[in-house]
């Protein structure tokens, strides 16, 4: 079976999308919300996501075409909604997005730790290990921050994976600041 092939065969479970973001990550992004998440955070903002039933069912084929991939775009973004909860269907399209050049952020409710630890589940080390950034763990109401950049509470983190793996320890993104003299 051909690349086209397997796109078309697998189906995935979405809330939305938005094709041109600039709060899902660095720079303009075309962002993906996964359908299903079984954290129920507190203050979440997408309850909407969380019923696993809910949202739209389609193919990885029919979800490319709604992305409206531009060249302006710095990457896209995997949110939810769990990402991980799909995970083998969100490999697979995030192996064709990273073959486009894009850079990948992926959005989750899990730490680093835990999904380290299950890295037999189906999908999941294929899916961390195509992310450029992972911004981890469930949203903490308690912990919430409107100063923070790309998060909504000061337990998640911006997590560099590949520099991460290959490190054997968390290393953390920063926004560059710039400086206007
Ligand atoms: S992990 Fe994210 S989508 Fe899931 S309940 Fe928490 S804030 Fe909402």
């Amino acid at each position: 079976m051909n690349n086209s092939s397997v796109m078309d065969t697998i189906r995935v479970r979405i809330a939305g999308v938005a094709p041109e973001s600039v709060v899902d990550g660095s720079g303009l992004r075309c962002a993906v919300f996964f359908q299903g998440c079984r954290q129920a955070c507190p203050g979440c903002h997408n309850p909407d996501t969380w019923d696993p039933e809910g949202g739209e069912e389609l193919s990885l084929t029919e979800l490319v075409g709604r992305l409206r991939l531009n060249p302006l775009l710095a990457g896209v973004t995997f949110s939810g909604g769990e990402p991980f909860l799909q995970a083998p269907a969100a490999a697979v399209l995030a192996g064709f997005l990273k073959g486009l050049g894009l850079n990948l952020w992926v959005y989750t409710g899990f730490t680093w730790e835990y999904l380290r630890s299950r890295q037999s589940e189906p999908g999941y080390q294929e899916l961390l290990n195509l992310a450029d950034i992972l911004v981890d763990g469930p949203f903490r109401l308690a912990e919430k921050d409107p100063n923070l950049t790309f998060r909504g509470s000061s337990n998640q983190r911006l997590i560099r994976v590949p520099e991460s793996l290959a490190a054997g320890t968390i290393v953390l993104w920063e926004p560059q600041r710039v400086v206007i003299r």
